[in-house]
C-alpha cells in the first residue's frame, strides 16, 4: 500500500485522538463515583428495609395497644356495672354477694393484668417509634450522600461527554483528508491490536511494540519508498517514519 507520507504522519494524530477516546471513555466507565453509588444504593436499601421493618412494628403495636386498651375498658365496664349492682343493694342472697364480690376481686386482678400490658404495648410501641424516627433520619442522610454523589457523577460526565464530542470532531477533520485504504487498515489494526493502528518510527524503535528495528529491517525501512506504507514486522502496526526515525 501507498499513502503520502503527509498522510502517514496525519495517521499518528489521529491514533492520538484515538488514544484520548479510549482513556475517556475508560474514564467514564471508571469514575469513583460509580463505585461510591453502587456502596451508597446498597446502604440506602437496607436502612429502607429497617425503616419499613421498624415502621411495621410501629403500626403493629398501635394496633396491639387499641386492642389491649380495649379489653381493659371491657373489665372496668363490667366491674362498674357489678360494683353498681352492688350498690344498689338488691342483691341480698349472701351467696349472690359473695359471688358478686369474689366477681370484682378477679375483675381487678384482670384489670390489673390488662394494663400491665397495655404498659407493655406502649414501650414497644415508643421504642419502635423512636427506631423509626432514628431510621427515616440515617435513610434521609444516605440520600443526601446519594444525590451529592450523583450530582459530582453527572458533572463529570458531562466534562467527560464534552471532551469525547470535541475529540470526535477533531479526527473527523483529521481522517477527512486520510485516503480510504489507509485509514481502514489502520482501523482494523487498531481494533486487532489493543487500540494502537499505527506507530511512530522513533530512533529505531517501533513504538507500538517497542522493540528496537534489527539491522535487516531497518534496511528494509531505509530503502522504502517514501510512500510506501510500512508496518513492523514485530507487530504488524503501520510504522511511521518522521525526522527522528534514525534512519
Ligand atoms: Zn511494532
Amino acid at each position: 500500500m501507498n499513502a503520502a507520507p503527509a498522510d502517514q504522519i496525519r495517521l499518528l494524530d489521529v491514533q492520538s485522538l484515538d488514544v484520548r477516546l479510549t482513556q475517556l471513555a475508560h474514564k467514564r466507565s471508571t469514575l469513583p463515583e460509580l463505585a461510591e453509588l453502587s456502596a451508597l444504593e446498597a446502604e440506602l436499601t437496607q436502612q429502607r428495609d429497617l425503616l419499613v421493618a421498624a415502621q411495621t412494628e410501629e403500626s403493629d403495636t398501635t394496633r396491639e395497644q387499641t386492642k389491649a386498651e380495649q379489653d381493659v375498658d371491657q373489665v372496668r365496664q363490667r366491674a362498674a356495672r357489678d360494683q353498681k349492682r352492688l350498690d344498689s343493694g338488691a342483691v341480698t342472697s349472701p351467696k349472690d354477694l359473695e359471688s358478686l364480690q369474689r366477681e370484682l376481686a378477679s375483675l381487678a386482678k384482670r384489670q390489673g393484668d390488662l394494663e400491665d400490658i397495655v404498659l407493655e404495648v406502649m414501650e414497644r410501641r415508643e421504642a419502635a417509634q423512636a427506631r423509626a424516627a432514628e431510621l427515616d433520619g440515617r435513610v434521609q442522610a444516605v440520600q443526601a450522600k446519594v444525590d451529592d454523589a450523583t450530582a459530582r457523577r453527572d458533572a463529570a460526565c458531562t466534562e467527560i461527554d464534552a471532551e469525547v464530542e470535541t475529540v470526535t470532531k477533531e479526527r473527523e477533520l483529521t481522517v477527512a483528508d486520510i485516503p480510504a485504504d489507509l485509514l481502514k487498515l489502520y482501523d482494523r489494526l487498531r481494533e486487532k491490536h489493543g487500540g494502537v493502528g499505527a506507530a511512530r518510527l522513533y530512533q529505531r524503535r517501533c513504538e507500538g511494540c517497542r522493540l528496537e528495528l534489527d539491522l535487516t529491517e531497518l534496511n528494509d525501512v531505509r530503502s522504502a519508498a517514501a510512500d510506501a506504507v510500512v508496518r513492523c514486522e514485530n507487530c504488524s502496526r503501520i510504522l511511521v517514519r518522521t525526522p527522528d526515525s534514525g534512519l
